[in-house]
């Protein structure tokens, strides 16, 4: 199963990451990063199926797939 690794403090919180996967598997933290923004994480409970969707339209390239 593939996953991905989120750059949490290049994350800048613009959600397209959220809206392009097609499994759901990126939620908004409701947390803050180190450069007080609102960033996403993954949730590895769920099946990723490597289409790499979220680092492909991530405009901060914060998004690695690792299949
Ligand atoms: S690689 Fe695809 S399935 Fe996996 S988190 Fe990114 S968009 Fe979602
Ligand atoms: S697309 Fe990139 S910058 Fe935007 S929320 Fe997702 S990981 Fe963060």
């Amino acid at each position: 199963m593939a996953k991905i690794i989120i750059n949490k403090d290049k994350c800048k919180g613009c959600l397209l990451c959220v809206s392009f996967c097609p499994k759901g598997l990126i939620k908004k933290s409701a947390k803050l990063n180190k450069r007080g923004l609102s960033y996403v994480e993954f949730d590895s409970r769920g099946e990723c199926i490597g289409c790499m969707q979220c680092a492909l339209i991530c405009p901060e390239c914060c998004i690695e797939v690792h299949k």
